[in-house]
């Protein structure tokens, strides 16, 4: 990504300091800085972005991932554009203000018009005097080609998630199959970048063969590609993958819990005004655990709006929480977790990354 604007450089070595902690005075340390610089650099408010998991169908086969294409376990499920739409106006009516539209990965025609098609009727369908440009668009729907990316965003969608996984190219290559590259994930990153859209990357956590220095890379790597949005968690096998099997010795899912919590604080502390998404796979490990990632840094929180009776059918890994809960209970439990740790919900706003604007006055 080509940035000409003077920014801080980035200390890889303190990233391996933060991530090494391992007292609890060491770690309640780093939780404490991290606040601060959230609390500085974008203020109390954690904003809402209604999560919409539309299909399961996908082309992809990432060995760790429940919904690979070749895990013919699964039901494979498609919402229609009516389902997507009411959940969407719910979504506004509920004053989340940003909805997150979530599928397996298809580059096929008729799945491209299909989430074109959803995204301008959400746009148009969704304004309101409290919304009056509409929810605010996240598409989190894989790689595309750049002219892809461009419909999306002509659409109205501003905001895409496209996880980098890690950013270690021999780990990257173990993890997916011989077609799917690191490279190519670089470029369609590229991509979101020219597109226009606010680009959201992340990685995931306690992977087999990572270390504390492939994941300081990570963060240096979000610096580097001017991210604005970053969605983290730890790494959780789900049975019926190729990695289930995978003997993983210096990961205990304690370890992989906690680091991913020092991952969200040393992304708050080197890059100050991101965005960071409190994720559902930190819930999954601990039932505290995206009140723990708001308590670390993260600013941004994903109520479920997946129909109750598609959700067990988006499994990406196992212990998914949230499975049962209806859209109405998930909304209360989630007020009463933010509240637990003293942050102000944003109600009808897009809550937009700070990095975002900043980057794009300085360019
Ligand atoms: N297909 C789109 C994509 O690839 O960006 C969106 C859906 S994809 C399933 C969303 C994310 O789920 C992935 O980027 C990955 O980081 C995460 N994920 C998949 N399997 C996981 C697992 N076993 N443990 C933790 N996270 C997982």
């Amino acid at each position: 990504m080509t940035n000409t604007s003077p920014r801080p450089s980035i200390d890889r070595d303190a990233i391996i300091r933060i991530l090494s902690s391992n007292t609890p005075d060491a770690i309640e340390a780093v939780r404490r800085q991290a606040e601060q610089i959230l609390l500085t650099h974008c203020g109390n408010k954690v904003y809402y972005r209604g999560l919409v998991e539309f299909s399961n169908q996908c082309a992809c086969n990432c060995l760790y991932c429940g919904i690979r294409a070749e895990n013919t376990s699964v039901r494979r499920y498609a919402m229609n554009e009516a389902e997507i739409i009411e959940a969407a106006q719910w979504c506004a009516q509920a004053g989340y203000g940003s909805i997150v539209l979530q599928s397996g990965e298809r580059k096929d025609e008729p799945f491209v018009a299909f989430v074109e098609n959803v995204v301008r009727r959400i746009k148009r369908e969704t304004v309101s005097t409290d919304l009056p440009q509409g929810l605010g668009i996240t598409l989190c729907v894989g790689e595309q080609t750049e002219a892809t990316y461009r419909r999306f965003r002509e659409a109205g969608a501003h905001r895409y998630l496209l996880r980098i996984e890690t950013t270690n190219p021999a780990l990257f290559a173990r993890i997916h199959p011989a077609g799917q590259t690191l490279a190519s994930r670089m470029q369609a990153l590229e991509h979101l970048h020219t597109a226009g859209f606010q680009v959201g990357t992340g990685v995931m956590i306690g992977l087999p063969g990572q270390t504390l220095d492939m994941l300081a890379d990570d963060v240096v790597f979000f610096h580097r590609f001017d991210i604005d949005m970053i969605g983290m968690g730890p790494y959780i096998p789900h049975a019926a993958t190729p990695m289930a099997g995978w003997p993983n010795p210096d990961w205990p899912p304690a370890r992989a819990f906690q680091t991913a919590l020092l991952m969200v604080a040393a992304v708050r502390i080197s890059l100050k005004d991101v965005n960071i998404a409190a994720t559902t796979a930190l819930q999954a490990m601990d039932p505290v655990g995206r009140e723990k990632g708001l308590q670390f840094g993260a600013n941004v929180i994903m109520p479920q709006l997946t129909p109750t009776e598609h959700r067990g059918d988006y499994l990406l890994y196992e212990n998914k929480p949230c499975i049962d809960e209806d859209k109405s209970e998930c909304r209360r439990c989630l007020e009463r977790r933010i509240q637990s740790v003293g942050r102000t919900l944003a109600i009808n706003e897009w809550g937009d990354s700070r990095h975002f604007a900043r980057r794009t006055a300085e360019a």
